[in-house]
C-alpha cells in the first residue's frame, strides 16, 4: 500500500480512462496509485481487442466530435485537447503503429489490445505508478479517506485528489458493474439510469426463420427507425438483429421502444436502387419462374433477404413488380426490445455532466474528478468509445493537476 502521507492522486479503475489519467498525472511528477477491483487491469480493453481493437476513427475532427449525441458539447473541448491524432501518436510510442481500415476506422497493426496494454503497464510502472488490484472502492470514510474492500479486509487511502474511472455498467463480469452509482447517489451526485448501448435488438422471428437464418448477414442495407436512417450491416440472430448498423441505431431504437406505437425498423435491402429500377428489372423476369427465383435472378437477393421478405409480409407479400419493389425498399421488422447490459458493448447513462465542472471535478466532492464511460455519454462503435474514454482520462488528470497546483 502506498504511503498515505505522500500519495498525491488515487485513480480508481484500471481501464483505458484510469490508466490514461494515471499516465498524465505521473508525467506531471505526481505520485499516483491505481486501484482496481479485478485481479488484473484493463479486462474490458482486452475484450475490445478480441474482434480487432478499433482505437479511434480517421474522419475529420469536426465530424468526429458530433458522434456523442446529447453529450457532444460537453465532450467537444476534451476531444479537441486529446485528438484521434494524439491517440495514434500515443499508440505508436508504445510500439503499436496504427493503420486506417477500409471503413475509416483506426486499429493497431497487431489488431490486438494485449501488446499495447502490456507495453503501457510497463511504461506506467517505470514512471512510478503503483497498482493495487483486488481493491474494490466502496466509498468514503468519515474522515474523507477512500475505502476499499480487499481480500485482506478494508483498506483506507488518503490521497490529495482522486480520479474516478470506474467504467459504465455493460459486461459487468469484466469489472465495471456500475455499483459505484449508489455511492455517488448518496453524495447527491446527479446520475442518469444506465441503459444498454451498442447492443442487439430483439425481433419476434418465427421459429423456422430464426433456426435457418441465425448468423446470416444483411449486407449494405439501409436501416430506418423513426427519423433516423443509416447505411450499414446487420446480422440475423436467433433473438433478432445485431451488428454495426443496429448498434449505431441503439438510441433511436430505445426511444421508439419507449413510445406509444410498436417500434418498427424498416430495412431497405437495395438502398442503391430506386423503386422504379427494381420494378423494371422484375418485369423482365420469366413468367414461369417462382417468386423466389425472380428475386434471386433479377435482383440477386440472397436467401436470407428473400426469407426476410416472406417473414415480414407473410401472405401479404405483393406479387406485382411495383408492389415487390416497394416491399424490398422497406421491409418492416417489429422490434420488441434491446438485449441487456450483460452483453452490450457499452452503456448509456451514468454521471451527468451537470454534476461536474469544466475540469471534470465533482461539484459535490471537491478534489474528486471523473472520467471514461462512467460519464453520461454514448457513441456508436467506430473507435468513438475508446477515444472519449482516453480523452476524458487526460482531461480529468489535467483537472486534478491544476486543482492541486492552486492549493497551498
Ligand atoms: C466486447 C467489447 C468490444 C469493444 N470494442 C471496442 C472497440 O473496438 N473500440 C472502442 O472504442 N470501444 C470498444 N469497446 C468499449 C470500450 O472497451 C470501453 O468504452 C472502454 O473500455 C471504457 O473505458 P473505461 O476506462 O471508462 O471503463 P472500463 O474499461 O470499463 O474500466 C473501468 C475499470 O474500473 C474498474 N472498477 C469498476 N468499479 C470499481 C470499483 N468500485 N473499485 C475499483 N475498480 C473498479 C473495473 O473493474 C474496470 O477495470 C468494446 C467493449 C466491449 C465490451
Amino acid at each position: 500500500m502506498s504511503d498515505p502521507k505522500t500519495l498525491a492522486v488515487a485513480v480508481i479503475g484500471g481501464g483505458p480512462a484510469g490508466l490514461m489519467a494515471a499516465e498524465t498525472l505521473a508525467a506531471a511528477g505526481l505520485s499516483v496509485a491505481v486501484y482496481e477491483r479485478m485481479p488484473s487491469l484493463g479486462r474490458r480493453f482486452l475484450m475490445a481487442g478480441r474482434g480487432g481493437l478499433n482505437l479511434t476513427h480517421s474522419e475529420s475532427l469536426a465530424a468526429f466530435k458530433t458522434r456523442y449525441g446529447a453529450a457532444t458539447a460537453a465532450l467537444d473541448p476534451l476531444i479537441e485537447a486529446f485528438t484521434p491524432e494524439d491517440l495514434q501518436a500515443w499508440a505508436t510510442a508504445l510500439g503499436q503503429e496504427t493503420f486506417v481500415g477500409s471503413s475509416g476506422r483506426i486499429f493497431p497493426r497487431s489488431l490486438k489490445a494485449s501488446p499495447l496494454l502490456r507495453a503501457w503497464i510497463g511504461r506506467l510502472g517505470e514512471a512510478g505508478v503503483q497498482f493495487h488490484t483486488r481493491h474494490d472502492w466502496t466509498g468514503w470514510a468519515p474522515d474523507g479517506g477512500l475505502t476499499f474492500a480487499t481480500p485482506d479486509g478494508e483498506v483506507v487511502a488518503h490521497p490529495s485528489a482522486t480520479v474516478l474511472a470506474v467504467g459504465g455498467a455493460s459486461w459487468p463480469r469484466l469489472g465495471a458493474n456500475g455499483a459505484w452509482a449508489k455511492t455517488l447517489a448518496a453524495e447527491g451526485v446527479p446520475l442518469a439510469a444506465f441503459a444498454p448501448a451498442n447492443v442487439g435488438a430483439k425481433a419476434a422471428w418465427s421459429a423456422d426463420f430464426a433456426v435457418r437464418f441465425a448468423g446470416a448477414p444483411l449486407k449494405a442495407v439501409a436501416l430506418t427507425i423513426g427519423e433516423t436512417t443509416l447505411r450499414g450491416e446487420a446480422l440475423v440472430t436467433a433473438y433478432g438483429l445485431e451488428g454495426g448498423g443496429i448498434y449505431a441505431l441503439t438510441p433511436a431504437i430505445r426511444s421508439a421502444l419507449a413510445g406509444p406505437e410498436p417500434a418498427r425498423l424498416h430495412i431497405d435491402l437495395r438502398p442503391d436502387m430506386r423503386r422504379g429500377d427494381l420494378a423494371s428489372r422484375l418485369i423482365g423476369g420469366r413468367s414461369g419462374d417462382s417468386l423466389s427465383n425472380r428475386l434471386r435472378k433479377m435482383l440477386k437477393l440472397s436467401p436470407v433477404e428473400i426469407a426476410l421478405l416472406r417473414e415480414a409480409f407473410g401472405a401479404d407479400l405483393p406479387r406485382s413488380p411495383v408492389g415487390l419493389a416497394e416491399a424490398i425498399k422497406a421491409v418492416p421488422v417489429r422490434l420488441t426490445g434491446l438485449m441487456g447490459l450483460e452483453r452490450a458493448i457499452s452503456s448509456a447513462g451514468g454521471l451527468k455532466f451537470e454534476g461536474l465542472d469544466a475540469r471534470l471535478m465533482l461539484q459535490a466532492r471537491p478534489g474528486v474528478f471523473a472520467a471514461g464511460e462512467m460519464l453520461d455519454w454514448e457513441a456508436p462503435t467506430g473507435g468513438y468509445l475508446l477515444q472519449a474514454s482516453f480523452a476524458t482520462g487526460v482531461a480529468a488528470a489535467r483537472g486534478a493537476i491544476n486543482w492541486l497546483a492552486e492549493r497551498p
